[in-house]
């Protein structure tokens, strides 16, 4: 769904990985919504319009992610931290981050 790929990613890499992308030919779709897996292949959204994608032989999910706490943490201990992705998806670091603050506090 982002305008560009891998944009956070490290320059060299980045170039390298894009290099290869093209090398291999491979599609890339930017702004592009999956609405819909068929069995022949993807319904998206581009720039308001609906595309169909087809001709896969495999389909890789690799997509961003909410956080989910199933548990009701009230009266569940006398105290209850919730660290990482349950809080909100982002990477590791930040999940270290806070559960080493926690660990700290208690
Ligand atoms: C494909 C992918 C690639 C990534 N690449 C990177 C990367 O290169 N660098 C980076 O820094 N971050 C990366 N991340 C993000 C990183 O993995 C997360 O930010 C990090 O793992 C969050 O740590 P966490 O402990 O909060 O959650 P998790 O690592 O998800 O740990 C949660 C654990 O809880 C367990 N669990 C869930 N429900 C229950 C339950 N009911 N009972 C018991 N256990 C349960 C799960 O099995 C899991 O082991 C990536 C994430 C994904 C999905």
């Amino acid at each position: 769904m982002l305008p560009a790929v891998a944009e956070k990613l490290y320059l060299t890499v980045r170039n390298d990985m894009m290099d290869r992308l093209k090398k291999e030919e491979v599609d890339v779709h930017t702004s592009t919504k999956v609405l819909e897996i068929t069995p022949t292949g993807v319904i998206a959204e581009c720039n308001g319009e609906k595309v169909t994608l087809e001709g896969y032989d495999h389909i890789i999910l690799a997509l961003g992610s909410k956080p989910y706490v199933p548990f009701d943490t009230e009266g569940l201990a006398p105290e209850v931290y919730t660290v990482g992705d349950a809080v909100q998806a982002r990477d590791a670091k930040w999940a270290i981050y806070e559960a080493y603050r926690v660990a700290q506090k208690i």
